[in-house]
């Protein structure tokens, strides 16, 4: 199968962004430094209550890594989102929330700062879709490791500069996506500092065996 560009943006350091993504088609996440976590989201179209459930992802397949042996599997354990091509360390992190504005107040911040929790709610929002909770999002290109002991390990960020991944929407699907604005701890590598991604939509090319 081939596939055409139909669109292509910047995901802005520190920003979100949503997208409608029809089955079939696929979204190519690209990570030009390789340092970037990307928090993502997928909701069924037709009732956004389906959504991506990382807790019935670890469940269904007994594992914690989203690989491209993994379909994401929603809260009704369909598949909702398959990773295809992957060409980043290939384990990305499933048991890690969303940073929210609380997580920013323990860290010391003072004021506003922008969250991965808040970047999905007014991706959603340009889109008018109102969602009254955050579910947990997998955590694209993040690393966290389990020790023996049960304790998690954060690890820096494992990808090679411009690593990306490929993700076909098995149903009709609002993708949403957050360029990780945490810059206090060292997720988005050790010099703190979020960057940013590219979006591509994939669309199967009629005709093409
Ligand atoms: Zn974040």
């Amino acid at each position: 199968m081939d596939y055409r560009i139909d669109d292509s943006f910047v995901l802005p350091a520190g920003y979100g962004k949503a997208v409608r993504v029809r089955a079939g088609q696929r979204l190519r996440l690209t990570n030009p430094f390789g340092t970037q976590a990307i928090d993502f989201w997928a909701f069924l179209d037709r009732d956004t209550y389906e959504f991506i459930s990382t807790d019935n992802f670890r469940s269904f397949h007994s594992t914690i890594f989203a690989t491209t042996d993994t379909a994401l599997v929603s809260t009704r354990r369909r598949p909702l989102v398959t990773i295809v091509e992957d060409t980043s360390s290939g384990k990305h992190d499933t048991l890690l929330c969303a940073c929210n504005a609380d997580i920013y107040r323990q860290l010391g911040v003072e004021g506003y700062h922008r969250s991965c929790a808040d970047n999905m709610h007014e991706a959603l929002g340009e889109l008018s879709i109102k969602m009254p909770f955050t579910p947990s999002p997998v955590n694209l290109f993040m690393c966290v490791a389990v020790r023996a002991d049960g304790s998690l390990d954060r690890l820096l960020p494992a990808s090679k500069p411009g690593s990306y991944v490929v993700l076909q929407a098995e149903d009709d699907v609002v993708m949403a996506f957050s360029c990780c604005p945490q810059d206090v701890t060292t997720i988005n590598g050790a010099d703190r500092t979020p960057r940013d991604c590219g979006i591509e939509i994939l669309t199967p090319v009629a005709g093409a065996a």
